[in-house]
């Protein structure tokens, strides 16, 4: 197991007012609160971004590439999540966007419309054959398997293992345009547009593969000051663009498009880290195992509401609908094209998904379970509220602080309280009671 964490965002200390709004929001209880300022347990956080949209005070800061770093390659392909070409006002189509990337900088920029394709065919052969446990998970969303990976470790296996469309696409842009400049690949800088700052975690930790093709992501959000005058460029200077992405592509900015081959009635499609906590509880308690496979995404809305986009993701979601209707339907991927190269293994991972659970309370099994009656003990102490003020989310996550060193007793404002009111009756009842009596917490009898 990996002992280091990567995380694509951080707290700007200098900025941050400890206000809680994030430690609020986060699914996965990561976020502490110390002398006024946000922390993150990083054995714990799965880059979800959900503390990024919740932050007025722009704080949360994800950490993806400056277009400013980009100069490092000889040549760069951008290569944009579906959810980038929503974002614009007036329906501007994905000819014109990518254009304005080739404009903007990037050496070409290429469309994920025939991985999208490719990925899908290769689900439904490979789910044709698997006779695994059963329902397999879609691993395309990091934040989803970075959550499989540490709060359900022994729902791995179970994540899908096929590349997800960015990274074949990526394989596939480096390859063509190693072929059209004469550099090696490894002289060339796939560039994903990213919607979301887990896609920059899955570069650097790539898991279920042994290296990512990806290297870099520019966030959106970033990208957007820069590409929108782009684009005005290209829609008035009249310079024809060609039309490559597909309406099945585009689909893939709020939806994984289930595979059509698969039964609805064997599969489940599941929107939001609640709910996605939900089915993968349900999953873990082997409820679900009639299911062949669960697509789960992090975001309510999918890609188009990632924590780096810059529209209303519903606003993104129908102009995703309208620019489908004009864009073409065509299969662009031959059956017995891809079922030679799925047959090769050129859909598959390359590396085991690996477990990550978060640190135990206790170096050996002995020590976890006596640190967990300890914890279960001040629970019971606590007055179970969870107000936040002691810096945890929640007064079970903040009695596991306690017993693991990281937090103080003393720091619940009730504890505190009943310990007052302790001393204060103590001493009225004279300074021989007060000296036999030592500190009570809350609720202790007395
Ligand atoms: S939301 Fe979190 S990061 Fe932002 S100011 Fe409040 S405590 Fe700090
Ligand atoms: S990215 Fe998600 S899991 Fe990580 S600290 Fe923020 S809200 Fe929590």
């Amino acid at each position: 197991m990996l002992d280091t964490y990567y995380h694509s965002i951080r707290f700007d200390d200098s900025t941050c007012h400890g206000c809680m709004a994030c430690m609020r929001v986060c699914p996965t209880q990561a976020i502490r609160i110390r002398h006024k300022r946000a922390v993150m347990l990083e054995d714990r956080c799965i880059d979800c971004g959900e503390c990024i949209k919740s932050c007025t005070r722009n704080a949360v800061v994800p950490l993806t590439e400056s277009m400013a770093n980009l100069a490092k390659f000889d040549c760069t392909v951008a290569i944009p999540s579906p959810a980038l070409y929503t974002q614009f006002d007036g329906d501007v189509t994905p000819g014109v966007i990518l254009q304005a990337l080739r404009n903007s900088g990037f050496t070409d920029a290429a469309t994920l419309s025939w991985s999208c394709g490719a990925v899908t065919q290769a689900i439904e052969l490979f789910v044709a054959a698997y006779r695994g446990p059963r329902p397999l998970i879609s691993s395309f969303c990091p934040s989803v398997v970075r959550l499989v990976q540490v709060k359900y470790p022994e729902l791995v296996d179970q994540l899908l293992p096929i590349l997800s469309p960015r990274e074949v696409a990526a394989r596939e842009a480096k390859l063509k345009a190693s072929s059209d400049t004469g550099l090696p690949p490894d002289r060339i800088g796939a560039v994903y547009v990213t919607p979301c700052p887990a896609k920059m975690v899955s570069i650097v930790d790539h898991p279920g593969m042994d290296r990512s093709y990806i290297d870099s992501a520019v966030g959106i959000s970033e990208l957007f000051p820069l590409l929108a005058p782009a684009i005005r460029e290209v829609q008035t200077s009249g310079q024809k663009v060609a039309e490559t992405e597909t309406a099945a592509g585009l689909g893939w900015a709020f939806s994984i498009n289930l595979p059509s081959s698969l039964p609805a009635e064997d599969t489940l499609s599941v929107w939001g880290l609640p709910n996605v906590l939900r089915i993968l509880d349900d999953i873990d308690k082997g409820k679900l195992h009639r299911y062949t496979f669960v697509e789960c995404h992090a975001c309510f809305e999918g890609c188009v509401s990632g924590a780096l986009t810059v529209e209303n993701p519903y606003v993104a979601r129908a102009r995703a609908l309208r620019l489908g209707q004009s864009l073409p339907r065509r299969d662009i991927v031959s059956g017995p094209e891809l079922q030679a190269r799925h047959a090769r293994g050129d859909f598959a991972t390359t590396a085991p998904f690996a477990p990550r659970p978060p640190r135990p309370l206790g170096r050996d099994i002995v020590g976890a379970i006596a640190k967990m009656q300890e914890r279960d003990r001040l629970l019971d102490r606590l007055p179970g509220i969870d107000c936040g003020a002691c810096g945890a989310p929640t007064c079970a996550a903040f009695a596991e602080d306690v017993v693991i060193g990281e937090a103080e007793e003393a720091q619940c404002v009730f504890v505190r309280q009943g310990r007052l009111e302790d001393a204060v009756r103590r001493l009225s009842e004279g300074p021989d009671r007060l000296r036999q009596a030592g500190p009570r917490a809350v609720g202790e009898p007395s």
